[in-house]
């Protein structure tokens, strides 16, 4: 049987078209099937290879680390250095916003230790989130997902969630003394990228103010660069109570990470012990990759890459009539009249060498989500190439 035929027999599927390409290296901003074929990863992931595949610097990193140590014991008993280097590397990029970083492994594990930790210090069990957002798809926070054909199979999940719409005021009023937290992204990613209004924003941090609530930012696909800032909070001047990193964290490894304060944090040590505890946490060869990718993009300036890439994309597609482009840092979305010809466009751009996919509650947006490593003649050719194949399907 060849690999194709065993990937069909033998490895449990999560939909019933994958994609399906045999892949046999990746390198770059390029990942190589099995004929040589090359395509241009134009959605690094979902947001995670922030800097390409295979990066030399980074898999220097991991193989020191694995020459030091490689997994030791679970989470918070020793003092394992890459861990404790990158909490403190990530303070530093908060510009002291948080002083206190919890590290995990996967984005879901994130949410989930968000919502806990929000009703260990509030007291309170009740927490809102926005409609058509993706947090993880653990039962945890897939509660929090406002899409019935998602969750109604896995009923009964968590109680007291409230959903309000994104960017819309009076629904702030849904969020009370009885909300323990407000889980939201601060540019909906899985909604087609629905850019953030600042009105709303600063609304959002007022009113959990008031009502004593915690105001935690799901900052897994935007964080760590992608919004053209360290986070997206800092591009909008909205400090949340608690910050969620997972993703491009790693650099290619598994990595996740609640940032907050000392005193939020130390809920999880204390009435019960060990609030929160995982095996994997902080693995250190993902904390070693998560530094060095740090380093990597401290020194190439990626504030300026991101925002000459994104202007790019936008000079190229704002000619388009045919489509609705919006674009945050290089989280990008581009939208089309209807499902079927989104699905069209990503098929032909797939046929071309163009690796991309639309969005979990915006089909009819195809995603662009490129490495912030990516080269300005690579951005200009695949813009022009996507473009072309827009203008040229019927
Ligand atoms: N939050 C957001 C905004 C995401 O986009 C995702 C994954 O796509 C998650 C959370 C869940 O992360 P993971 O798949 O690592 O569990």
């Amino acid at each position: 049987m060849n690999i194709r035929d065993l990937f069909f027999k033998y490895q449990a599927q999560t939909s019933g078209n994958p994609l399906a390409i045999i892949i046999a290296r990746a390198s770059g901003h390029y990942i190589y099937d099995q004929n040589e074929k090359a395509y241009l990863d134009l959605i690094s992931g979902i947001s995670v290879s922030n800097l390409g595949h295979n990066h030399p610097l980074i898999k220097e990193a991991i193989k020191n680390q694995l020459d030091e140590h490689s997994y030791l014991m679970v989470y918070g008993e020793l003092i394992q250095t890459p861990q404790v280097r990158l909490c403190q590397k990530l303070v530093e990029l908060s510009n002291d916003d948080f002083n206190h970083v919890y590290l995990l492994t996967t984005g879901t594990e994130a949410v989930e230790a968000a919502m806990k930790l929000s009703k260990r210090y509030t007291g309170r069990n009740r927490i809102v989130s926005c409609k058509n957002a993706y947090h993880g798809s653990t039962q945890g926070a897939l509660s929090l997902m406002s899409d019935e054909y998602f969750t109604q199979a896995y009923r009964p999940l968590i109680p007291e969630i409230e959903h309000i719409s994104f960017n819309n005021l009076s629904d702030l009023q849904i969020i009370t003394e009885d909300t323990a937290c407000v889980i939201c992204e601060v540019v909906q990613a899985e909604a087609g990228v629905q850019l953030p209004e600042m009105i709303w924003l600063s609304q959002l941090k007022t009113r959990c103010e008031q009502v004593g609530a915690l105001l935690v930012f799901d900052e897994i696909q935007s964080g760590i660069g992608r919004s053209g800032e360290w986070f997206a909070y800092q591009k909008e001047n909205i400090k949340p109570d608690v910050l969620l990193l997972g993703k491009a964290l790693g650099a290619s490894l598994p990595l996740s990470a609640l940032m907050s304060s000392k005193k939020i944090l130390s809920s999880f040590s204390n009435n019960p012990v060990l609030g929160h505890i995982s095996t994997f946490a902080g693995h250190p060869l993902a904390c070693a990759a998560a530094l060095k990718g740090i380093e990597i993009l401290e020194q190439m300036n990626f504030k300026l890459m991101v925002s000459g890439l994104a202007q790019i994309f936008i000079n190229t597609f704002k000619e388009i009539p045919q489509v609705t482009f919006r674009q945050y840092g290089l989280l990008m979305s581009l939208e089309f009249e209807n499902e079927n010809k989104c699905k069209l466009i990503i098929e032909e751009c797939i046929q071309n060498g163009i690796l991309t996919d639309w969005f979990l509650f915006a089909p009819n947006c195809m995603r662009l989500a490129p490495p912030l490593t990516l080269t300005i003649s690579e951005a200009n050719e695949a813009a022009q190439k996507i473009k072309d194949i827009i203008t040229n399907t019927k």
